[in-house]
């Protein structure tokens, strides 16, 4: 029996946040249509993909999926138990601003099945929060942290992001340090990317604010990685650090090649070979969901090599590259073939080799660009 990722995506937000370019609404009063149409799609994909597969992880991803209502997460979690196998120790997990987290939805969340929780904190300083426009401050996330742990939640991720604008060293150590004295078990610490359209875009390019070069943002970056290895957090992951036992079944599942269907607007699948994406504008996934009981926008299927070149370039941020499972999976040739290029950078300290596996070493991650675009 195969195994199966479900991601549900939550386009709804409290408000816009400065740099985000995801698609997102803050409009809320299609909330219920929006489940009813999460759940056509499930049936819609159940007839296809449940035959011989059981579902090992589900992610409620946004958006802001915390301002569902708890009962809407709950219709859809049993529509996918009774459509799906749903694994009884399957992770399932829920990303919440910590600004939208009250007791109540905590509980419900709990009692619903979700076992996992994973808080947009970004960062713990109060004006980096408010220059980022987030609707909570420091406090709220640190309350929002004990009080779902306190409930029960004992798998809790926290995102947080480095490089902000006037952001120094120490203050990005001080985030850290409160992020490891919480009871989280995972941390996401990405780097501020600059999207255009966004409102941060039009600031910096107005010379009203200003991003640091690429040289701070490693420094930062490195500052982490060593940090978080010291308290307990192994990185398995270009952006990812958790503590043993406590990495995210679903994010493997994208890095492995484990097959994954999206549901909502937006949503990415993968299965069978071939990759496919829902519409991203809130009115036409519902029409097309109405008409067809998919929003399917586009889809591609995928060829051999381009399977095998998305392995390794996903195997090697993460878990690294499984030599074996590689030449059964894909090609015995491609280890060859990169042999002299891997021993140039084994020996500079950038990967190992141990057990089969071709893995980043914490130098390793931050040059992990380069190494991807030697190999062939
Ligand atoms: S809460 Fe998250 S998804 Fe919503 S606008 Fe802010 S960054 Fe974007």
């Amino acid at each position: 029996m195969k195994n199966l990722s479900i991601y549900v995506h939550i386009p709804f937000c409290a408000h816009k946040c400065i740099y985000c370019d995801f698609y997102s609404i803050t409009k809320t009063a299609d909330k219920e249509k929006y489940l009813e149409s999460l759940l056509r799609e499930i049936e819609f994909f159940a007839e296809k993909y449940s035959n011989g597969r059981k579902v090992i992880s589900v992610f409620f991803g946004g958006g802001t999926p915390s301002l569902m209502e708890t009962e809407y997460i709950l219709k859809i979690i049993s529509a996918i138990k009774s459509r799906f196998r749903l694994e009884p120790d399957a992770e399932i997990t829920i990303e919440a601003n910590p600004g939208t987290l009250e007791k109540e939805k905590i509980q419900g969340f709990l009692s619903a099945g979700i076992n996992r929780l994973s808080l947009g904190v970004q960062s713990f300083d109060d004006g980096e929060l408010e220059f980022l426009t987030r609707i909570h401050d420091s406090k709220t996330a640190e309350h929002a942290v004990n009080e779902a742990f306190g409930y029960g939640f004992k798998n809790i991720n926290i995102d947080l992001i480095f490089n902000l604008p006037a952001q120094t060293k120490s203050k990005w150590k001080n985030t850290l340090q409160k992020a490891v004295s919480l009871p989280v078990s995972h941390i996401s610490a990405y780097s501020l990317i600059l999207e255009k359209g966004t409102t941060l875009y039009k600031m910096v390019t107005d010379k009203k604010t200003k991003i640091s070069g690429q040289e701070f943002d490693a420094d930062l970056y490195e500052t982490a990685i060593n940090f978080l290895a010291e308290n307990g957090f192994d990185q398995y992951e270009v952006s990812n650090f958790a503590k043993p036992g406590s990495e995210c079944i679903h994010n493997k599942s994208y890095w492995n090649h484990t097959e994954y269907i999206g549901l909502g607007t937006s949503a990415h699948s993968f299965a069978d070979k071939k990759r496919w994406w829902n519409y991203s504008s809130l009115k036409s996934y519902i029409e097309a969901v109405k008409k067809t009981g998919n929003a399917v926008s586009g889809f591609e299927n995928l060829t051999e090599e381009q399977l095998l070149q998305e392995y390794v370039m996903l195997s090697l941020r993460s878990v690294g590259i499984n030599i074996e499972e590689l030449k059964n999976k894909y090609s015995g040739e491609w280890f060859p073939r990169n042999r002299k290029i891997l021993s140039e950078y084994e020996k500079g300290g950038f990967i190992s080799f141990g057990s089969g596996i071709i893995k980043l070493t914490p130098q390793g991650y931050a040059v992990c660009d380069e190494i991807l675009t030697r190999l062939e």
